[in-house]
């Protein structure tokens, strides 16, 4: 922890912790990168945190007058930022990392879609729990999980999922995902693998209905999130846009990510991705896709005009070989981007660190070279432009007053980064850095690079004994 100033005597909260007391935190000494309209930052700033919002920060020291009992945090060596918001996952997929390494997406899921589909309920919990972990070690405090893989009689998957996330304490957006299209439809998942439209409309409403908090400051939030075209009739679009809608909830789906993806939709629809997405619902303001690495302009048009977000995946879009998603052009016609590690079966570290450093390189190896984007569009992806696309932006995504106390202390003083003097340089460019607090709601999830809600040697033992039972399934 950076030093603690001044502790409230006989204090037993942890450092950090808000009661609800109004008890004030003050982080100083730190630099400060807001990521706000503006990108105002400080090279030396504070914070001042109360009731699990963000009251005031500026630059210098925070007013030493400021009324009532408070915690003073000395963050000198330290950059403060948004906490990073991860946009586009599988959590269970945390099961089957490593698995059909030299493949592309269509190979890749055949090969793996037969072992998905004998999850189950014990193993999506462990799953999901190191999932989690691992973005929240790493600075993320919203997460998303999109799951769309419901072998019947398996349990209750998406309570598991939003357990899991309570335990780690990051917000979650869970995103319902549904597949009706096996491989008798002409779709690529095995029949066994799917469920009936009918069936996956009502489990999907029952989950809104069971999880969905709309409320400021929600910790759960739920999307319907049929998975893909592929493996999804044109009604299970065309109704899971109207129940979206009608349940007042986003709509998640992945979408242009392959060549291969473009050809099936020219056979099957007699038209590309987004043509086919605009004709069954599903562009506008209250949608993000995943992936969008094959877009001419008139689909890049059509997103900007819709305001449909984007769910930048860098890493997977380049371990399966799809391609690179033009981002500096949807940046410059104003469509809200993202980024997501998108599941670990095609990012095997899961960090939402390795997408903040390659949505930068990655997209310097386009058309845009140099100029494609900056370390601080970067950080603005990780943090503002996933809130946006998550619907979220008022709420989080930079540090303002008013908004949720959500936000990383990143240690910029130790051998991997003490030589960068830009810290967002640092960050973007540099090692992962260590997080010294990570604030949810201004409830501490991460302390001196431990996760304070799960213990990570028994999670790693739990989800290895998972994985391998998994295997098991698939061979027996
Ligand atoms: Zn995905």
């Amino acid at each position: 922890m950076p030093r603690e100033e001044h502790p409230e005597p006989g204090g037993e909260d942890r450092i950090g912790q808000l009661p609800p007391g109004g008890e004030r935190l003050v982080i100083e000494n730190c630099a400060v990168a807001t990521v706000d309209a503006e990108g105002t930052e400080y090279p030396s700033g504070h914070l001042v945190l109360a009731g699990g919002l963000i009251e005031s920060l500026g630059p210098g020291r925070a007013p030493a007058d400021l009324p009532g009992p408070m915690r003073r945090i000395d963050a000198s060596g330290h950059l403060a930022t948004p906490g990073l918001v991860n946009t586009h996952h599988h959590f269970y997929q945390w099961l089957t990392r490593g698995l059909a390494t030299d493949h592309k997406l269509f190979d890749w899921l055949v090969a793996l879609y037969p072992t998905w589909a004998r999850i189950d309920e014990p193993m999506v919990h462990a799953a999901a729990g190191g999932s989690l972990a691992m973005m929240a070690r790493g600075g993320v405090t919203t997460a998303m999980d999109h799951h769309y893989v419901f072998p019947r009689g398996t349990g209750d998957l998406s309570g598991a999922i939003v357990r899991a996330a309570g335990e780690t304490g990051v917000r979650l957006t869970l995103a319902r995902g549904s597949m009706d299209r096996g491989e008798s439809a002409g779709g690529l998942p095995p029949d066994f693998a799917v469920e009936s439209l009918d069936q996956a409309l009502a489990a999907t409403e029952a989950t809104v209905d069971a999880h969905h908090d709309a409320s400021f400051g929600a910790m759960t939030q739920i999307a319907v999130a049929p998975c893909s075209p592929f493996s999804v009739s044109t009604e299970l679009m065309r109704e899971g846009a109207e129940l979206a809608r009608r349940k007042g909830v986003r709509l998640h789906t992945h979408g242009s990510e392959t060549r291969e993806e473009e050809a099936f939709c020219h056979e099957l629809f007699g038209m590309g991705p987004t043509d086919y997405f605009e004709s069954t619902g599903w562009l506008g303001e209250d949608v993000w896709m995943a992936h969008c690495v094959h877009m001419n302009d008139s689909d890049l048009a059509a997103f900007a005009r819709t305001r449909t977000g984007v769910a930048h995946c860098p890493s997977s879009n380049a371990r399966l070989a799809a391609g690179i998603a033009r981002v500096p052009d949807m940046l410059a016609a104003g469509i809200p981007v993202g980024l997501g590690v998108d599941g670990t079966a095609s990012n095997e570290s899961g960090e939402l660190h390795t997408e903040l450093r390659n949505s930068l390189l990655v997209n310097r190896l386009g058309p845009h070279r140099e100029a494609a984007l900056t370390a601080r569009e970067a950080l603005r992806l990780a943090t503002f432009g996933g809130a946006e696309v998550l619907g979220r932006a008022r709420e989080i995504g930079s540090l303002e007053p008013g908004k949720l106390a959500d936000l990383v202390l990143w240690r910029m003083d130790t051998l991997a980064h003490s030589t960068i003097a830009d810290p967002v340089s640092a960050l973007v460019l540099g090692a992962p850095a260590p997080v010294t607090l990570s604030l949810v709601g201004g409830r501490p999830v991460v302390e001196d690079g431990r996760l304070l809600g799960v213990d990570e040697e028994a999670l790693a033992r739990r989800t290895r004994a998972e994985a391998q039972r998994l295997a098991g399934l698939g061979t027996a």
